[in-house]
């Protein structure tokens, strides 16, 4: 029989309704003789809820007070599915982070689990019973409550299953799998059987929100089979068999296949969050880039594309993006130091977004990018800045121009679903 962690989202949490169904599909588990941990997200709307109240008090909140607070959505869950299961027969205990011992360090609202001590959920598991884990958060070592970053409860639900040597991590949530594109966007996306560490590593980097990044580097680092399917399926027996190894949902692998059968574009991913400043006419000498984007960095925000225009007599624009949360901050560091660069115009626009192109089939192609470009040239879609790696390609576009781009894309490198329909459970 199989050790198995699964971890259910906010969406699948979101109701007691919700809470009793994801209960009845652990219990099929645990009556198949299988191990079970589940780790659960706090019921859908909560963790913006409780960021919303402090909020209210303070722009910056005291950090530590922060993630005291915003991790008890994950609390409420854990003991609510742990009394459906007790209601249901089914013997199971909830844990806190600090109670399994997950060992972070002491960056609050983004910390990194360290080391987990898996002897308190072997003992539960070994006594017959469904231990239930609070995602999103750990302890550092002076014992305060730190969270993961937004989506944290899958890196707790893969760093449990490495932990544990678990069999599998199922990732369940309200879209049965990993698409083509967020079916959210296009009712032609298409369900991925499979998809590559590195594709998925891309994809999550680059915006899609099925799974946060750090799982997917968590479960390639301690190679934790992953599997992301749904928590609305009707059919799930709670039997893993080679069927459902097989069929169900999209396994995250290693293996990339025989290339000449794998499509150039795996996936289209895009991240809205994004906000372009450009400083024009800056001196074109050495260390400009340094003097405009230090001062950024020392402030912790993170600068993504970048590009600097030739230059005409000795000056040149330099643009670059930050996530649009950062946006404030970045033209109030900037307004203070542009004394240094001299007094600069500088332009901005936070209403722009990312359209990534990934696929591992990239590194065997050439044209991809050419191709890309002239489909939005096509569909009137202006670029405003481009970058690319081995696997991707990304272009920054106007934010009302998103939805245009990605469908253009997934029908022009033949991405959509042949009956072109969505049948997406809970969409
Ligand atoms: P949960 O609350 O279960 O953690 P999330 O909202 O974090 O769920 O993630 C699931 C959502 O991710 C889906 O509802 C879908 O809109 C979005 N998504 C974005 N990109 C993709 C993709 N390529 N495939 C599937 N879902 C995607
Ligand atoms: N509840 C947290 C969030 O909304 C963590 C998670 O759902 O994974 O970000
Ligand atoms: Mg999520």
């Amino acid at each position: 029989m199989a050790l198995i962690v699964q971890k259910y989202g906010g969406t699948s949490m979101g109701s007691i309704e919700r809470i009793k169904n994801v209960a009845q599909r652990v219990k099929r588990w645990h009556d198949n003789g299988h191990q079970v941990v589940v780790v659960v997200s706090a019921m859908s709307g909560e963790t913006n809820r409780l960021i919303d109240l402090a909020r209210q008090i303070s722009k910056e909140p005291n950090a530590r007070e922060y993630d005291q607070m915003v991790s008890t959505g994950e609390q409420v869950s854990i003991s609510l599915l742990a009394m459906a299961l007790n209601e249901i027969g089914v013997s199971a205990k909830s844990m806190t982070g600090g109670q399994v011992a997950i060992r972070t360090d002491d960056s609050h609202t983004k910390a990194r689990i360290q080391h987990i001590d898996d002897s308190q959920i072997r003992a539960a598991l070994d006594a017959g019973m469904v231990v239930v884990v609070a995602g999103f958060q750990g302890v550092d070592d002076k014992g305060d409550i730190n969270t993961l970053g937004r989506g944290g409860s899958d890196t707790t639900g893969v760093a449990l299953a490495a932990a544990l040597s678990a069999d599998e991590c199922q990732i369940y949530t309200d879209v049965d799998g990993v698409y083509t594109t967020d079916p959210r966007v296009t009712p032609k996306a298409k369900k991925l059987s499979k998809i590559t560490f590195e594709e998925m590593l891309e994809m999550a980097s680059l915006g899609s929100k099925v799974l946060q990044i750090r799982s997917v580097e968590f479960a390639g680092k301690y190679q934790v089979p992953l599997r992301v399917l749904s928590s609305f399926d009707e059919n799930a027996d709670g039997k893993f068999d080679d069927d459902f190894k097989k069929n169900v949902g999209t396994l995250i692998t290693t293996d990339e296949g025989d290339s000449m059968e794998q499509p150039i574009i795996s996936g289209i991913a895009f991240n809205r969050d994004e906000a372009k400043v450009s400083i024009l006419a800056v001196p074109d000498r050495p260390g400009i880039a340094s003097s405009i984007l230090s001062p950024i960095s020392a402030a912790n925000i993170e600068i993504d594309m970048i590009i600097q225009n030739i230059a005409e007599n000795g000056l040149t624009d330099f643009t670059f993006t930050v996530n649009r949360g950062d946006f404030d901050k970045t033209l109030a560091i900037l307004g203070d130091n542009l004394a240094e660069i001299g007094d600069k115009e500088i332009v901005s626009n936070n209403k722009v977004v990312k359209v990534s192109l990934v696929g591992v089939g990239m590194r065997s192609h050439a044209g991809v990018a050419s191709k890309m470009f002239e489909t939005l040239a096509e569909n009137n879609i202006n670029i405003q800045m481009i970058s690319t790696s081995e696997i991707k390609i990304s272009v920054l576009i106007q934010e009302e121009q998103l939805e245009k781009a990605v469908k253009a894309l997934h029908t022009a490198f033949g991405l959509d679903r042949e009956d072109g329909e969505s049948k997406v459970a809970g969409l």
